[in-house]
């Protein structure tokens, strides 16, 4: 692939990402954004795009610069804190400040998860990104738009009548999976906001979420396509849409899974 392909490529990833973070904005009511982004934003576009692409190497700031960004870095209160239950209040308290693992240290935001407190469908994913760590919230930037359409298309569902949240609450650096041992550190809250929501039909995306909730032993590929159960609650596993952007050929094992995930959310509403 020649240079000014690569570029083009790069720079088209660049736009889809803005695109989708400005539509995540103005789906929380922003209507209008400063011409010039945040360095902090700019970090986290840099980061997610990988810091050896050569449309970002070549507009990288100094090292001195990124130092000074990451102390810039100010936390921000999770989309919906004012509409949250006293039950989802009190583990964003317990949350919000946490330093029980690592990963702390790696944080602009403990990303607590969003969504309606009596949300039917919780989905988990990873740990967060750089700009999910950021923004504060969970699935945005190409990701997110990802799980839009296949939530819509697949199982009907838009995101806001979804509850959104993370294996991990916090960002591991170099987009390495989560130690289990930060996994079963974290593991507590995610149980906490599934007692508070009790969500009748749980999908886990990714091997963080799925090591979380249904256990370590096995991979996404030896326990998806089929019903787990955790606390009662039917589990699905599939793979991250993260790695759908880099493998489409699994689109057709996640679409399979989504199909699987409509049904038994039909099944379950029509039961209530
Ligand atoms: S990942 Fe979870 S356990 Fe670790 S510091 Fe963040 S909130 Fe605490």
């Amino acid at each position: 692939m020649s240079v000014e392909q690569k570029d083009i490529e790069e720079f088209s990833e660049l736009v889809a990402a803005t695109r989708s973070l400005l539509l995540s904005e103005k789906s929380r009511g922003v209507l209008f954004l400063p011409v010039t982004p945040s360095e902090e934003f700019s970090a986290a576009m840099s980061e997610e795009r990988g810091s050896t692409a050569g449309w970002a190497r070549r507009n990288q700031k100094s090292p001195a610069k990124t130092e000074e960004v990451k102390r810039a870095k100010t936390p921000v209160m999770p989309s919906g804190y004012s509409q949250m239950s006293p039950e989802l209040l009190k583990v964003y308290q317990d949350s919000k400040d946490c330093t029980k693992c690592s990963l702390a240290q790696n944080r602009t935001n403990v990303l607590f998860g969003v969504g309606p407190n009596d949300a039917d469908l919780m989905v988990i994913g990873e740990a967060p990104g750089a700009i999910e760590d950021v923004k504060g919230e969970p699935f945005v930037g190409p990701i997110g738009e990802m799980l839009d359409k296949m939530l819509n298309h697949v199982v009907g569902l838009s995101r806001s009548q979804v509850y959104l949240v993370n294996g991990v609450k916090c960002k591991v650096k170099g987009g390495r999976p989560a130690s289990q041992d930060d996994v079963d550190k974290c593991v507590d809250y995610l149980r906490r906001q599934i007692l508070a929501i009790a969500p009748k039909v749980i999908l886990c995306f990714g091997e963080t979420a799925t090591r979380a909730i249904v256990g370590e032993d096995q991979s996404v590929e030896q326990l998806r396509g089929r019903w787990h159960q955790f606390m009662e609650i039917p589990v699905l596993v599939s793979y991250n849409p993260a790695y759908l952007l880099k493998h489409p050929k699994f689109k057709r094992p996640v679409f399979n899974d989504l199909k699987l995930l409509a049904a038994k959310y039909d099944e379950v509403e029509g039961a209530r």
